[in-house]
């Protein structure tokens, strides 16, 4: 048999920004469809207008965007089976909804809310817990089983209010292989009659999820754990429809817990924790709130993906550090995992800062540049790159640089009171002049000779490094602790250093 092609789909509904488990819902589907030379679509499922906000398409587009998951086929990319908004295929869905009348498979309900309330309350009343609309109390509602069919003709064609409601068999076990949970089998007296169309005229997310994926082709439906308890009545409908051999493969992803392991990770916890959970800033355009994002927060599209990656799958191997086509190489749904997966903020910054590390200071450089103009400071490329080269050891973010650096690009302005209470004694003036005098002299301002000129001077002068050091530091950069000062003064330069000691020599008092 002729191995299918694979085509997958992201299908967000549009109600928000898409958060951090939705991008890894995204990226998983991206990973495999690249891994196997297949297709990665994404459709907008927005059949339900009531929750839709706006702008939440064009956030979960950018958002994809900057993760760098190219779309091949999509509503902002187009493609040949469009459209690709579940609203803007309206039109299509209805003759499933007849067919699955026609054959049996699902009936018309005329009940008005008020009816399924009584129902639901007459259920409770007699000790049923959860009632649904079901094999069992279907019989005594509104619908094309129960009324006579003039009944039903006759209040078709006056257009009266009603939905269709899949005919739920009575117990019989569906059954079908997910990826990566195995066997699933459900009996279908657990399962309600749920409404497939509705008076409004448009599909509910089970007909349109299902007949768009079949129509788009759709070979793998990797989703979010949620979706687990909807698989059986998509795969009962593919049976209905007669579909049963173009049925796509299920995977469903585990969840994505809090730091604590403690409950699925929310939209709610992100700011209340201190970390985003999603993945671009995102103002909700009623009410204003604002919720922020990786990006802004400064990290690396590829360090958030990688985490991502992460948060379910491993590689089975000790390597943690992948990029988009490593990880596309390395994916498999085999080795994800049915356990959820506690998220954790600091291995997230641990990648960005492996992410940072990775790149030379020129590439840095120009990173660094804007937060340099924003704090009025600025500096030659080539100087910039070089403070990055030096500094980047101890960033997670290029921001750290200018925030753990800013001497490089002002004389300090303060000195650490810490390190003048403790380390500046009667004596370090004096200390700090004469080494002053010694690197004045230097013919090489590098920084082997810088330190081969601190080491002969603390030698000469039988002095310990804590009786030099934190004075030399405190003098140039401001500061108690930092980057290796030889290394800080070469850059700076002789004239630079030595102007700064004077400085520091005429204003630091006890
Ligand atoms: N529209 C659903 C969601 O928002 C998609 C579920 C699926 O992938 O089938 O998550």
């Amino acid at each position: 048999m002729k191995e299918r092609r694979v085509r997958v789909r992201f299908a967000p509904s549009p109600t928000g920004p898409l958060h951090m488990g939705g991008v890894r819902t995204a990226l998983y589907n991206y990973l495999f469809a690249k891994k196997h030379n297949g297709d990665f679509l994404l459709r907008i499922e927005d059949t339900d207008q009531t929750r839709y906000v706006s702008g939440a398409e064009e956030y979960i587009v950018d958002a994809l965007n900057w993760c760098q998951m190219s779309i091949d086929e999509g509503a902002s990319v187009g493609g040949e089976n469009g459209p690709y908004r579940q609203s803007e295929r309206k039109p299509m869905y209805k003759q499933y909804a007849d067919q699955l009348i026609e054959s049996g498979s699902a009936y018309y309900a005329f009940d008005t809310p008020e009816e399924l309330t009584e129902m639901r309350e007459r259920m409770k009343a007699a000790g049923v817990s959860s009632p649904q609309y079901n094999a069992i109390t279907r019989s005594g509602m509104k619908n094309s089983l129960t009324l006579p069919a003039e009944e039903v003709q006759r209040r078709l064609l006056a257009n009266e209010k009603h939905v269709i409601r899949i005919k739920m068999p009575r117990n019989e076990d569906v059954k079908f292989e997910d990826i990566i949970r195995g066997w699933v089998s459900v009996n279908t007296n657990n399962i309600d009659d749920k409404v497939l169309f509705k008076s409004d005229g448009m599909p509910t997310y089970h007909l349109a999820n299902v007949v768009d994926d079949y129509l788009m082709n759709i070979s793998h439906v990797i989703r979010g754990e949620e979706w687990l308890p909807s698989a059986p009545l998509h795969v009962l409908l593919y049976q209905s429809l007669g579909w049963a051999e173009q049925m796509p493969k299920f995977a469903h992803l585990p969840l994505i817990l809090k730091p604590d392991g403690n409950g699925k990770l929310s939209k709610r916890d992100g700011d209340r924790l201190g970390f985003p959970v999603f993945p671009t800033n995102w103002t909700n355009p009623e009410t204003g709130e604002e919720s922020s994002g990786y990006r802004e927060r400064g990290y690396y599209p590829e360090a958030f993906n990688n985490m991502l990656a992460f948060l379910g799958w491993n590689p089975g191997t000790t390597q943690e550090l992948f990029s988009m086509q490593e990880l596309v190489e390395a994916f498999s749904l085999d080795r994800v995992g049915k356990a959820g997966a506690k998220f954790d903020f600091d291995k997230t910054n641990w990648f960005n800062q492996q992410y940072l590390r990775m790149q030379g200071g020129e590439q840095l450089a120009p990173q660094l540049k804007p937060f340099l103009a924003s704090a009025q400071l600025e500096a030659e490329d080539s100087y910039i790159a070089q403070v990055c080269e030096l500094m980047k050891e101890r960033a997670t973010f290029v921001q750290d640089i200018l925030k753990e650096g800013r001497y490089f690009f002002e004389a300090p302005t303060s000195y650490d009171e810490k390190t003048i209470k403790k380390k500046w004694k009667e004596q370090t003036p004096e200390i700090i002049k004469e080494l002053r005098d010694l690197l004045a002299a230097l013919p090489s301002f590098d920084a082997e000779s810088i330190g081969a000129c601190f080491k002969a001077f603390l030698e000469a002068k039988e002095l310990g490094f804590g009786a030099v050091m934190p004075g030399f530091r405190v003098s140039v950069t401001g500061l108690g602790a930092g980057a290796s000062m030889n290394d800080i003064a070469a850059l700076l330069g002789k004239e630079e250093v030595l102007n700064r000691i004077d400085i520091a020599l005429k204003t630091i008092k006890k």
